[in-house]
């Protein structure tokens, strides 16, 4: 990756972290999902329209690359229908398990540039800490919608 590449990525990444869309002040008793290893805590909330994602909304505390993550989870999901964003979350952790190439990002906006935080495998937690968040709450929304 080149340098200017890289200092591009920084700054969506940090623009992200300093100015989230999505970030929202929801209730404490929802899942709370950590990342022991740095720190980061984050919590998430769906709105349902039938199948379709009317809002994806966080909070939390961490470093900017989970905070980030976070918000262009959230940026992403919002509009797509459940299925979608089932698909997208699973390509997504592949991508950041090494399982898939990075380049499949490009199709996602600002989500390029996580690209280079799947060669660190410390970063990678960070990273995936909203995305692993979001793939439960989603089955819990589904869990309670049918019961
Ligand atoms: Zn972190």
């Amino acid at each position: 990756m080149s340098d200017q590449f890289n200092e591009l990525f920084q700054e969506i990444l940090r623009d992200h972290f300093k100015h989230p869309r999505y970030r929202a002040v929801l209730n404490p008793n929802l899942p709370l999902f950590e990342n022991p290893s740095c720190g980061d805590q984050v919590r998430l909330q769906v709105k349902l329209n039938e199948n379709i994602i009317e809002n994806f909304s966080f909070d939390g505390s961490g470093c900017s690359i989970s905070m980030a993550s976070a918000d262009m989870l959230c940026e992403i999901l919002t509009g797509k229908t459940v299925e979608q964003a089932f698909q997208i979350i699973d390509e997504f952790l592949k991508i950041m398990r090494g399982e898939l190439e990075t380049s499949l990002l490009q199709k996602y906006g600002d989500l390029e540039a996580l690209a280079g935080v799947a060669q660190l495998p410390v970063r990678v937690k960070c990273a995936t800490l909203a995305w692993n968040g979001a793939k439960r709450v989603l089955e819990l929304s589904l869990e309670s919608q049918n019961g």
